[in-house]
């Protein structure tokens, strides 16, 4: 990627070396997670759900820490890419976007939903409107899903932040809704059609972003492999050795990277309705 002219966002908590503090979900809760995270469903809802049996507590509050770092430059001025590209995106539509907070840290933190485990992978916290990055994914991406490259670790924030103009459009909350009132199965199709949405929508930066000249060749090839390596099947796989169709909430490898590609080649938001799709 060429980021050298991208404005830098401020929405970064560096949290990392910070420790935990007291936490506010049971050893019970993040072990929940952790196997669920293991078993491909999105953490972020089973922590939902282990919070609602502990209190929400407000997230520590950011502390400034040294000059920035290298990995910590790189995603302020992807996160500021993502900014530029969703809040010109909403103006079309008539619409206001208000930037999400992006929080890096180290082995595990507190969100609105919950503990964060760098074990879970990236997640977006829609109670607190934050990403949560455990830069160690970025050595998994390229160690264990052979996903390297500075494009394949932007277009997991930009995933993330994808999650984040779902929340502004209300998609997040009809998910929310759905939990405790429909089967596993329907909840877990459901939860498809929202992660499927959110790559097309990193599809739609990625287009933007394009235009923008930020993209080197050979980024977009990079982006849609790591949009295969960390399908649920593929995740699956590893963590398991089988496939379990009906409890994918990610979509298959195949099926990231057709919405994907969908919001990259159209970078409109209309070609993102994975809830009308007869197929995905
Ligand atoms: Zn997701």
């Amino acid at each position: 990627m060429r980021l050298d002219d991208q404005r830098a966002s401020d929405n970064i908590e560096d949290r990392r070396g910070m420790g935990m503090g007291v936490g506010t979900v049971g050893i019970g809760g993040i072990v929940l997670a952790i196997i669920a995270a293991f078993m491909g469903i999105d953490p972020s809802v089973v922590l939902d759900t282990a919070q609602q049996m502990s209190s929400r507590e407000e997230a520590p509050a950011p502390q400034k820490s040294g000059p920035p770092d290298q990995m910590q430059v790189f995603v302020s001025k992807v996160l500021g890419s993502t900014e530029d590209v969703w809040n010109a995106t909403f103006r079309e539509m008539n619409r206001e976007y208000h930037d999400p907070k992006l929080v890096l840290f180290t082995g595990a933190t507190r969100s609105a939903c919950g503990t964060g485990q760098a074990a879970m992978g990236p997640f977006y916290c829609p109670n607190d409107e934050k990403v949560y990055i455990d830069l160690s994914f970025y050595r998994d991406l390229r160690q264990r899903f052979h996903a390297p490259g500075d494009f394949a670790q932007a277009y997991v924030v930009a995933h993330e932040v994808g999650h984040h103009v779902q929340k502004q459009l209300g998609i997040m909350q009809k998910l929310e809704a759905l939990q405790g009132r429909v089967s596993k199965a329907e909840f877990n199709q459901a939860s498809v059609r929202v992660e499927l949405q959110a790559d097309c929508f990193a599809g739609i930066w990625a287009n933007r972003a394009g235009k923008s000249k930020l993209l080197d060749p050979g980024d977009l090839e990079e982006g849609l492999a790591a949009a295969s390596a960390i399908g649920d099947d593929r995740l699956q796989k590893q963590a398991q050795g089988y496939v379990v169709p009906e409890s994918f909430t990610h979509g298959s490898s195949e099926q990231r990277v057709r919405w994907f590609k969908r919001g990259m080649d159209s970078g409109q938001m209309s070609a993102c309705d994975t809830f009308a799709a007869r197929a995905l």
